[in-house]
């Protein structure tokens, strides 16, 4: 069954070589009972391992049932070492956080035959542990530890049983119940192979084989062996790797079972999971936080700017020529209200209004406020958005009487006017002059202009005459039909203005100005503040998945031994990677998760508390999310791909 030839070993310990196995030649036969014995260090372990197929040899062959084993890849003797061999060792190696019956069962998980748990309480009662079951390794002695790794040695039906001073922790009395139990083991058909450096212990085999510094020195057969077809066709069938296709269901509850696994073995590491989710959830937390924040600053900026008016032009004397040289004043071209005219005579004008403005001194009672007053035509109120919140605005009589007539704008209203007093029909004074208020304008805030509240509208004409005692006009408000229309419209204004004032358009007499452009220049600038606050909080998403990271490559140091052991009942290094990967994944999508309902939570309650405009972002919810499940699988692959490729034996020699 087993041949073994000319097997050699060697580590190499700085500059000198330690031969643990010179040219070994050995061969077993179905059914054999067989002791190896020999003192420390003489070899015993290293040999149990090649027949594992737990290490590779230096040199040699070694065959089961006629194939050679020594080339075969990793799944392929992970299929091996799951369903023909059972490995039992000194230390037991029981998962301490798994009951009996789990550690018993651990083997299926890597044979897809997780459905098949009552197994599991079918050897535990062959071992005679019926009842204890669901006991934790740390509640059990000695002597019922290793009948739970025979147990689970024996779990996958397989045809060898290995075990490497199996005795070796017991005291006398479990020592000889496990050696009756190997015996009756064997005398169902089991091939036995146990390795010891107690002379008693080895005399309950039927062959014992002597090792001294690596090689055989004697070997006493005591008895014939029986041969056992059964198992020979099961060690064959199982050497047809790959021959036997797995169902989508078998896979389906691996899969199950490995997650079950892994966030087992999160669950028992409660606060560290959570102070590892904490960096992602922070992280995930803050995008959607800071993004709902820009959002709705961008929302604000736009719709403050949007109260502006959009598709306006702003024209203005310019005071400098096209050289950039200031001009004189009797070289200006002052506009006049018959140029407002002129202008809203052009068609894809769909409005305009004068504009003069002036600082002056408000007065009512004994309260005096230094403010600043615009002279307007009617049509500015409809351009601005200039609704009156109380009594009405500026209108054409207005105009054509020099009316003296104020709408008060919210700022000199509190400051002039008393919390209950209406102000509509009060006289107050500006600069000396009474005028009546006939309206309130609506609130503005405060924006990158100032306290645009401070202010109060008079007709253009009581302004120019009255007030300021001035014939021209500062400027013209035009509003345009379409944004289209626009750079015509600018060229059609300059042309007509130049044309009136026998200037060429060339020199630039009129500055026009679109206020589209103003806030086009606005909105890149919150654009730039909502992509400066978004990578700030993806910086963080990325440190919270280096913490995974960093968390994941503790855990598998940590946890190396249980890797070795995992492989040397049979994982593959895809069932290994699998496992961490899911731990990575579980905890990310643990922080992703609660940091979209922090996010979410804190989005809502700035705008509930604090008065923000917050606006939560469908996108930057998705984005995050999505990020962290990303984030888990891209920093857990390293350490998962570490824990995978670790060496069985190395990995359970780990201390
Ligand atoms: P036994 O099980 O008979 O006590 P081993 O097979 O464990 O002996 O070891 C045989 C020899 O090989 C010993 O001298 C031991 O020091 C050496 N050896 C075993 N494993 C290693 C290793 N990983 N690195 C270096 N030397 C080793
Ligand atoms: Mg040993």
């Amino acid at each position: 069954m087993l041949r073994l030839s000319n097997i050699c070993k060697s580590y190499q310990m700085g500059e000198y070589t330690v031969h643990a196995l010179r040219n070994v030649s050995l061969t077993v036969e179905h059914g054999e009972f067989i002791a190896i014995i020999g003192t420390s260090g003489s070899g015993k372990s290293t040999l149990m391992h090649t027949i594992g197929l737990l290490d590779r040899p230096d040199s040699g062959s070694y065959e089961i049932d006629g194939k050679n084993v020594t080339g075969l890849s990793d799944t392929q003797t992970a299929r091996l070492r799951n369903r023909t061999i059972g490995f039992i060792f000194q230390q037991f190696n029981l998962l301490q956080r798994a009951s009996a019956l789990e550690n018993v069962n651990l083997p299926l998980l890597y044979s897809g035959k997780t459905s098949e748990g009552h197994r599991g309480q079918k050897v535990l009662e062959r071992v005679g542990l019926g009842d204890r079951m669901h006991h934790r390794p740390n509640e059990l002695s000695g002597g019922q530890q290793q009948r739970v790794a025979i147990a689970r040695s024996l779990v996958n039906n397989p045809s060898i049983i290995l075990a490497d001073e199996p005795t070796g922790n017991l005291d006398s009395k479990s020592a000889k119940d496990i050696m009756a139990l190997f015996r009756a083991l064997h005398r169902q058909g089991l091939t036995v192979i146990l390795v010891t450096h107690d002379v008693e212990v080895a005399e309950h085999a039927d062959r014992i084989i002597t090792i001294r510094d690596g090689e055989i020195q004697e070997d006493r057969r005591n008895e014939t062996p029986i041969v056992q077809d059964a198992a020979r066709e099961e060690v064959l069938e199982l050497l047809k790797e790959g021959a036997r296709k797995r169902t989508w269901l078998a896979v389906f509850s691996e899969g199950m079972a490995l997650t079950t696994q892994s966030l087992r073995a999160l669950w028992n590491n409660k606060a560290r999971t959570f102070l590892s989710a904490l960096g992602i959830l922070i992280g995930v937390a803050a995008v959607i936080t800071m993004v709902s924040l820009a959002m709705g600053a961008k929302a604000s900026v736009k719709e403050q700017l949007s109260r502006l008016g959009s598709n306006l032009l702003s024209i203005r004397t310019s005071s400098r020529n096209s050289q950039g040289v200031r001009l004189q004043a009797g070289q200006i071209s002052r506009m006049t209200l018959e140029d407002a005219t002129a202008v809203s005579q052009i068609p894809s004008v769909k409005r305009d209004s004068a504009r003069i403005r002036a600082d002056v001194q408000l007065q009512y009672g004994a309260k005096n406020w230094p403010s600043e007053a615009s002279g307007v035509s009617p049509n500015y109120g409809p351009m601005r958005a200039e609704v009156p919140l109380l009594g009405r605005y500026i209108t054409d009589e207005d105009v054509t009487r020099r009316a003296q007539v104020a709408v008060i704008g919210m700022t000199p209203l509190r400051s002039l006017f008393g919390e209950n007093e209406n102000p509509i029909g009060k006289t107050i004074r500006i600069n000396r002059r009474s005028y009546e208020i006939v309206g309130v304008l609506p609130e503005r805030g405060s924006s990158a202009y100032g306290d645009q509240d401070d202010t109060i509208r008079i007709p253009v004409t009581t302004a120019m005459y009255r007030l300021f005692g001035k014939r021209y006009i500062d400027g013209i408000d035009a509003e345009i039909d379409t944004i289209e229309n626009m750079p015509q419209a600018q060229e059609d204004i300059l042309t007509l203005l130049s044309t009136r004032h026998d200037r060429n358009p060339k020199d630039k007499p009129f500055d026009i100005r679109n206020m589209a452009e103003i806030q086009e220049a606005m909105g890149s600038t919150t654009k730039i503040m909502s992509i400066l606050l978004a990578s700030i909080a993806g910086i963080s998403l990325i440190v919270g998945g280096i913490g995974i990271m960093n968390i994941m490559l503790v855990s598998v140091t940590e946890r190396t031994r249980e890797i070795g052991l995992r492989k040397a009942i049979g994982a593959r290094r895809q069932d290994i990677m699998a496992q961490f990967l899911i731990e990575a994944l579980a905890i990310s999508l643990l922080g992703g998760l609660s940091g979209l309902g922090l996010g979410i939570g804190l989005s809502l309650g700035m705008a509930q508390g604090a008065g923000w405009p917050m606006q939560i972002s469908n996108l930057s919810v998705v984005v995050a999310f999505g990020f962290s499940v990303f984030i888990g699988i891209f920093f857990g692959l390293w350490p998962a791909m570490k824990a995978s490729k670790l060496d069985p034996i190395e990995a359970l020699r780990y201390e």
